[in-house]
């Protein structure tokens, strides 16, 4: 457990939780063996890199109220008595669907105790009618304006069950209203890649993915905020390996020339989430390899081109099937990796699917 304070008094203080990692609970998926070696190894990744969305929340904060921030990973009870020896006046979890029954747990054992607890983030965004069975108040959607309106309701005894972006407009965020994220919240030197943010959403709406649909609308920041982000983190640290924390970096090729440029200035490597189409822009290529992109992640979805057909509305990535191939050469070509995501399970599958999935991978290394 990491734990971080900020040691002036406050009126009030706030424990920040993040529960992150994956975590396998189907026993029959255990007892067959269930392993998936590359994705746990990116579930420990994700594990290991701070939460985001807390230190942004943190950012968001009121001066009158003291912040905790707090990594729950494998923990342990005299963990939890250090968080209720701290007496906070609100505990608020990050959460996604992987550890949500954890959360749930730890949220309820806080509330016998008698303490206020919060429970934001992708899953609760998506089911919130569950998860207010397990908190005194859940954040759906963005939670940069809420927090401050859900701080000061708390403060007058007015603390409401839900707070939703998703369904008051109110709440909608303006991306470059954003302030940059309390990294000094961190023990920054247990760190190996720390996120930012560059745009939140995707317009693909592919059916099944929760970008866009969750959080918020495609939406992407200014580059002089972006810049002001990565210097704040130099300024910090001294291990610059970026992840950005986007759903599809390069939807807006302009824009993203900008980016890159910027990113070209900072001694650093760095990873980002993407579509196929950076495979099209021989410019974009060139700037992504200049501005040192170690990785970037493409969702290919299927070797069987036919799940593609009507997973978005244009059958987009349907049409970009036939050039699967030749897009992940060109874009290793310019020494960058490409990580491929693959779903195993689409109503036109067959067990060949399998061997067909593995067939792709080596052919396309
Ligand atoms: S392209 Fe990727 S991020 Fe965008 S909707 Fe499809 S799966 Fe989600």
């Amino acid at each position: 457990m990491a734990a971080i304070t900020n040691l002036t008094m406050k009126e009030y203080q706030v424990v920040l939780i993040s529960m992150s990692g994956v975590r396998v609970y189907n026993k029959k998926l255990l007892n067959l063996g269930l392993t998936l070696p590359g994705f746990v190894d990116r579930s420990r990744v994700i594990a290991s890199l701070p939460s985001l969305g807390l230190l942004t929340i943190a950012s968001h904060t009121p001066e009158n109220w003291e912040v905790v921030y707090i990594e729950l990973d494998d923990y342990t009870e005299s963990d939890i008595e250090k968080i209720i020896n701290l007496r906070p006046d609100i505990i608020a979890f990050s959460s996604l669907t992987a550890r949500i029954n954890e959360t749930y747990l730890l949220s309820n054992k806080f509330r016998k105790l008698g303490f206020t607890t919060i429970i934001g983030g992708l899953h609760v965004s998506a089911l919130p009618e569950e998860g207010m069975e397990f908190a005194d108040c859940l954040i759906q959607g963005e939670g940069e304006i809420i927090w401050e309106k859900l701080l000061r309701d708390f403060e007058n005894k007015q603390l409401k069950p839900l707070y939703s972006s998703i369904t008051n407009h109110n709440f909608a965020f303006h991306f470059n209203a954003s302030k940059i994220p309390k990294y000094e919240l961190l023990d920054i030197s247990k760190y190996n890649r720390l996120t930012i943010q560059t745009t939140r959403g995707c317009p693909l709406h592919c059916s099944f993915c929760a970008a866009s649909r969750t959080i918020s609308s495609y939406k992407k920041k200014s580059i002089e905020l972006i810049e002001k982000e990565l210097n704040k983190i130099f300024e910090l640290w001294n291990k610059p390996f970026i992840e950005l924390a986007d759903d599809n970096t390069f939807v807006d090729k302009v824009w993203s020339k900008d980016l890159l440029k910027l990113f070209s200035e900072y001694k650093m490597k760095w990873f980002t989430e993407t579509d196929i189409s950076v495979a099209y822009d021989d410019a974009l290529l060139e700037l992504l390899a200049k501005s040192n992109c170690a990785q970037i992640l493409i969702g290919f979805e299927t070797s069987n081109s036919e799940g593609l057909l009507g997973l978005d509305k244009a059958n987009w990535k349907h049409k970009q099937f036939d050039n699967y191939l030749k897009a992940i050469e060109k874009i290793q070509s310019y020494g960058i990796s490409v990580n491929g995501c693959f779903i195993l399970g689409f109503d036109t599958d067959t067990k060949d699917t399998f061997k067909e999935t593995e067939f792709f991978i080596k052919e396309s290394h």
